[in-house]
């Protein structure tokens, strides 16, 4: 059976999550002269990356909003660097300092260089969508600044309306279902291996892991690695 759909993931796939994430908490430090509590740049941006991880892991839970974790991300970081108060900083506080974060980074925000090409040289026949843990409104307006939602915004499906993150086999299902498709119809292309690659494949997709650092790490059966975007056409046919 050829592949009729293809389905994405968002950060890090399409979109270079962690360089504007990166660029966005250095800008907003150094702006807030908060830079030098840390013993450089990049242990900043390491603190902010395990914050946020533990945090963002609590939104996919189910334990916060998606506005919640980022107000508890503002006060675990704070706290960290030993701002007094810091884990009683109000909503409003909290969502203050996070929007100047997000301004930064927002500024930084942009695809990797394969997306939109990969994206055009795809057989036009082939229907595309997103599969993302996070909200959709956030996506969607990630997606429409860094000029890929005409391409693969008509289906978006992610975990915070759909009540369930990936790897649960429901949401890439949903997915599948928004293309009019059966799952063994559809391709998923993700970087995280666990919830993209595994996930996808015991939902019954055909699984592409997208090892953009090349790691050579082992890949279990079923799924095919991908080392950039630019293959992608022709691995959906191989
Ligand atoms: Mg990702």
């Amino acid at each position: 059976m050829p592949i009729r759909g293809v389905l994405f993931d968002v950060d890090d796939t399409l979109f270079d999550y962690s360089g504007s994430e990166e660029a966005g908490i250095l800008a907003h430090l150094d702006e807030l002269g908060l830079l030098a509590r840390l013993p450089g740049p990049q242990a900043a941006v390491d603190l902010w990356r395990t914050v946020m991880e533990a945090q963002y892991a609590r939104f996919l839970a189910g334990e916060l909003t998606f506005r919640g974790q980022q107000g508890e991300r503002t006060r675990q970081f704070l706290a960290r660097l030993g701002e007094p108060g810091a884990e009683r900083l109000s909503d409003e506080a909290a969502a203050a300092w996070f929007a100047g974060y997000a301004a930064h980074r927002d500024a930084a925000r942009a695809a990797f260089p394969d997306a939109a090409p990969a994206l055009a040289g795809l057989p036009p026949h082939l229907r595309l969508g997103v599969v993302s843990n996070s909200s959709a409104d956030h996506q969607r307006d990630k997606l429409r600044a860094i000029g890929l939602l005409d391409r693969v915004g008509a289906v978006l499906v992610c975990s915070d309306q759909h009540g369930e993150p990936k790897p649960a086999p429901s949401i890439f299902h949903a997915g599948c279902a928004g293309l009019g498709l059966a799952p063994h119809e559809v391709a998923y292309v993700g970087d995280n291996y666990a919830l993209d690659a595994e996930g996808a494949r015991d939902a019954g997709l055909h699984a592409f892991w997208l090892d953009r650092t090349a790691s050579g790490a082992p890949v279990g059966e079923g799924i095919r690695v991908l080392h950039s975007l630019d293959g992608l056409a022709r691995a959906l046919t191989a």
